[in-house]
């Protein structure tokens, strides 16, 4: 439980608040001790600091973000940007407490365009919301965070999220064109162009994709689309063991295939998915991998048939191949179900994200299984194998001091095993402040000092997000 002085949450005056509702609506301000609470964590719901936001605000569009911006710029209040609050990683905590903006007001999508394989939204627009709208229109949005269904655009940006399709169509940074961001200080700036190519000055683009709303607030985005694949289909692949697995990947790779996904899952995931929502999962396996293959009919079946082949060559026990429709969403479902499956085994889930080269995923995964036992902590390991993107699910309960302690310094060594295996902290989650602390162990002294003058240049108060990231 918070406990915020009572004192200090009073501290801002009625002005304040009376102002921001003279920006936004007073219906679109959330100031009550209550309301505010539910926004003081993300789905982590690790405190970080005993702060609340003071005031929650629900702009709906630029010129109102503006406007809060000059003003929390000249009382320096730090300002939270938030879509869905689901990343793990503390990233829209708001450790000084200040104003959240929130984004499910700015959820409009103005335009997509066919000609130009383009789309342009607002932050707030949910990613399997877009994707619905741009599919009707014959195209597709590939990244596809597996929370899509609640998550934001806004969010995907912030923190250049992926999910399961990325090993073959890549992350948000990977489809963002252009950007219109509301700086620190209130002012309006447009990062890129409307164009599918663009080298014209700095990549200010790719500089704020990925910054976690620490350097400024996307309020537009244009995007890239790319038509859609007529046909998909997803198969399970049971393995005695993840080095096999993770053999039977490399085959596949090597063998010149692109599969849409390949994400792993290990038998205590496979089996507390099952436990939760009963599919049929064969839960006696080690490890299974979840592998979708698209394009035209004929193609997807080629490519399943090789993949099935180089499976069982590399020792697949097991190969469940969706039937039809209804079988294909069971095994998605199954899948995208997994965080919430966890989530009912101890009070707190945390999910981390490490990322190492494909290559290393085996040492990964057993460095993951030593240390779990080391400090007794229950894990379950899934990922993005074919990114070298993995999440240990740790279920624990942070009320007990010792689950707690060992959890902290069993992520301290999660963090040196994959730096040291020539991966780093983050593959699409970021660094929030969950694992701001860590930083120095993946980026040298020089880079890092970069990267405090970058966040200088933008935002010299030190108001936007504070505490996440550097
Ligand atoms: C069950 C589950 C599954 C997940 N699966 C995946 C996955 O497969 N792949 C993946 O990449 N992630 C995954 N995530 C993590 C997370 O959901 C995603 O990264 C998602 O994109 C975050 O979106 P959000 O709207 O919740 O952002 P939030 O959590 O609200 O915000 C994320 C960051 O973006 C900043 N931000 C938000 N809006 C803006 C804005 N308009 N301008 C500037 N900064 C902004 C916030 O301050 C914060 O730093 C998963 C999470 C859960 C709970």
């Amino acid at each position: 439980m918070l406990t915020q002085n009572k004192q200090e949450y009073k501290e801002y005056s009625k002005n304040f608040l009376d102002y921001l509702g003279g920006i936004v609506g007073k219906d679109n301000v959330i100031s009550d001790l209550e309301g505010v609470y539910a926004y003081s964590f993300d789905c982590a719901h690790i405190p970080f600091s005993k702060k609340y936001p003071r005031v929650v605000v629900f702009p709906e569009n630029t010129m109102q973000v503006s406007e809060i911006l000059k003003y929390a710029n000249k009382k320096r209040v730090p300002v939270i940007p938030r879509g869905a609050g689901t990343n793990h990683a503390g990233g829209c905590n708001p450790v000084r407490g200040g104003i959240i903006i929130h984004f499910s007001r700015m959820n409009k999508i103005f335009e997509i365009n066919n000609q130009n394989l383009t789309c342009k939204v607002q932050p707030g627009v949910v990613v399997a919301d877009l994707q619905k709208a741009v599919q009707a229109s014959g195209l597709f949005f590939p990244p596809d965070p597996s929370n899509l269904a609640v998550s934001t655009v806004g969010g995907g940006i912030a923190l250049s999220s992926g999910g399961p399709r990325a090993f073959k169509y890549g992350t948000f940074k990977d489809y963002v064109l252009d950007l219109e961001v509301v700086m620190a200080d209130g002012t309006v700036i447009r990062t890129g162009a409307q164009t599918a190519k663009n080298v014209t000055g700095y990549n200010l683009t790719q500089l704020i994709v990925g910054s976690e709303g620490t350097l400024g607030i996307v309020t537009e985005a244009t995007l890239k689309l790319i038509p859609s694949a007529e046909y998909t289909n997803v198969m399970l692949a049971y393995f005695d063991s993840i080095e096999k697995a993770v053999d039977a990947v490399s085959a596949i790779i090597n063998n010149h295939l692109v599969p849409s996904v390949i994400d792993l899952l290990d038998k205590k995931t496979l089996q507390t998915i099952e436990d939760f929502y009963p599919t049929g999962l064969q839960t006696d396996k080690e490890a299974v991998l979840l592998i979708e293959t698209d394009g035209d009919k004929t193609s997807v079946e080629h490519q399943q048939q090789k993949i099935i082949q180089l499976c069982k060559e590399y020792g697949s026990s097991f190969i469940d191949c969706a039937k039809d429709e209804q079988h294909r969403v069971k095994i998605w479902t199954a899948r995208r179900s997994a965080f919430g499956a966890c989530a009912r085994l101890a009070p707190n889930v945390i999910t981390e994200d490490v990322v190492v080269p494909r290559s290393k995923i085996a040492e990964l995964s057993d460095g993951i299984i030593q240390i779990s036992r080391k400090y007794n902590l229950i894990t379950m390991v899934m990922g993005h194998i074919g990114d070298g993107n993995i999440h240990p699910n740790f279920a624990l309960d942070l009320r007990d001091n010792s689950q707690r302690e060992n959890f902290e310094k069993a992520k301290a060594e999660l963090f040196r095993l994959a730096v040291n295996l020539g991966g780093t902290l983050s593959g699409e989650h970021g660094i929030g402040c969950q694992k701001a602390n860590y930083l120095p162990i993946a980026l040298d002294k020089t880079t890092l000092n970069l990267m405090i003058q970058i966040k200088k240049v933008f935002d010299p108060n030190y108001i936007l997000n504070p505490e996440k990231m550097l």
